[in-house]
């Protein structure tokens, strides 16, 4: 049906069959208008919409095609494995080889389970945490995201409440109340809140560097300062590297800090991965400290399942994946990222709308706006003020030369392996007019 169909005619349907159209609800295009690519194709770094266009894309499925889209050696896994058989329900030698790929790479992890989203990863983290101090309450920052489960869709109360209300109708009040929601990149609130509550807290939960509110980077030793409170009053950390881990650096972002001169050595005790370890199949992971881990069914009393956690098709891709991400990798990764963001701040300067790039490692995103600029964004907060009716022209004006950027301001700009001089050069020419659509 797609050949011969527009993408409005794509769209018009789908609305038809699926609510708004769409499957998660970035991909509608709510916050810059406009009608949504429908995709028939993906190759490197470029994917193609029904109606043949093709775009450099920026999104690189949110993440998992770190290596480019349809890796040749990643799809060659994938076939080898879907030729052996798409699920068994019983265990496979490939989730082994995961596990150990992960827990070579991020030396907190001594024990890794296997699980099909970033949503159940950071579900069951909470479970463990809970389960292993035996208490309720979770803190969680303003705008991390999570995942979908009910407890994570918090929203901050007003004022001084810091229990948090429903983020999300279909949220019950009573679960939303166990999620404490505090500003980020402050720890004199992350010590109020122990002060007050410290006794009855399991967990504290937190994106190792934020990127779902565009990128807002932990402030230097933020990251330890928060592990050594919440480790002073008996709570764990949940580190959840869904969308940094194995992304930003072979060890994900705490890989990166730990290497920094700022670290102070710190440890989280649970991790969630997600995304490039599914290299685009569903594998998401949560791992960490031994005895934590093995509160999990069938050792312990944790309850966790799934029908097809561990499937052999997409462990094989993440395996795939996760080999070939290597030391040059990164560096490429790193490389490019800078030029396309040096390139696209340039462009901005020139016709003087006020921004700033946010990093976290080779993650970024544009913030817009005179305090962007002069002092970065540190909070949600923060984020929310600023000048936001400056990206959709700016992403309109890209997407017409044949750029696919993300459809938010408050996503990063990924990066993939397989950007090469052809797609760079189509991103730089395309710059200087979004930015001047900027400027309005
Ligand atoms: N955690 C973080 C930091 C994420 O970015 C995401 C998804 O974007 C999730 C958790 C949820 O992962 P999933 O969409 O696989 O459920």
């Amino acid at each position: 049906m797609s050949k011969k169909m527009t993408n409005a005619q794509l769209f018009d349907r789908a609305q038809a069959a699926i609510p708004g159209g769409v499957n998660s609800p970035v991909r509608a295009f709510g916050s810059v208008g406009g009608t949504p690519r429908f995709l028939v194709k993906a190759k490197g770094p470029y994917v193609y919409d029904s109606e043949g266009i093709e775009y450099v894309d920026l999104i690189a499925s949110w993440g998992p095609a770190i290596l480019g889209h349809a890796n040749r050696r990643a799809v060659k896994a994938v076939q080898k494995a879907a030729a052996k058989g798409l699920s068994f329900g019983a265990s496979s030698p490939g989730e082994t080889i995961l596990a150990e790929l992960i827990e070579q790479r991020v030396s907190p992890v001594d024990r890794v389970r296997l699980v099909s989203t970033g949503t159940e990863a950071t579900m069951t983290a909470i479970r463990l945490a809970r389960a292993a101090t035996g208490r309720d309450l979770l803190v969680k920052f303003a705008g991390h995201y999570h995942g979908h489960s009910d407890g994570l869709l918090a929203a901050a109360g007003s004022g001084l409440a810091t229990f948090a209300l429903p983020g999300s109708a279909g949220v019950p009040a009573p679960i939303a109340a166990q999620t404490l929601v505090i500003p980020y990149n402050d720890p004199d609130a992350l010590r109020a809140v122990f002060a007050e509550h410290g006794e009855k807290i399991a967990a504290v939960i937190t994106e190792a560097a934020p990127a779902n509110m565009g990128v807002v980077p932990p402030l230097p030793g933020f990251n330890a300062a928060m592990t050594a409170i919440a480790h002073e009053h008996g709570a764990l950390i949940i580190f959840d590297e869904v969308l940094t881990g194995f992304r930003v650096g072979a060890a994900g972002f705490w890989g990166v800090e730990d290497k920094s001169k700022d670290s102070s050595g710190y440890r989280p005790d649970l991790f969630c991965f997600g995304k490039v370890i599914g290299g685009g199949l569903p594998v998401a992971a949560i791992g960490g400290r031994r005895d934590i881990m093995e509160l999990l069914a069938p050792l312990g009393p944790v309850y966790q399942a799934g029908t097809l956690s561990g499937n052999p098709v997409a462990v094989a891709a993440g395996i795939a994946t996760l080999q070939g991400l290597t030391p040059r990798v990164y560096k490429k990764l790193d490389r490019t990222a800078r030029t396309i963001a040096d390139a696209a701040s340039a462009a901005l300067s020139q016709v003087s709308v006020p921004h700033r790039i946010q990093w976290a490692g080779n993650l970024f995103s544009i913030v817009f706006g005179e305090e962007a600029a002069i002092s970065g964004l540190h909070d949600y907060a923060a984020v929310q003020r600023q000048e936001s009716w400056r990206y959709p022209p700016f992403f309109h004006a890209m997407l017409n030369a044949g750029v696919s950027l993300p459809p938010s301001l408050f996503e990063a700009w990924f990066v993939t392996a397989a950007h090469d001089q052809r797609a760079i050069d189509r991103i730089l020419t395309a710059l200087p007019k979004a930015a001047k659509a900027a400027d309005t």
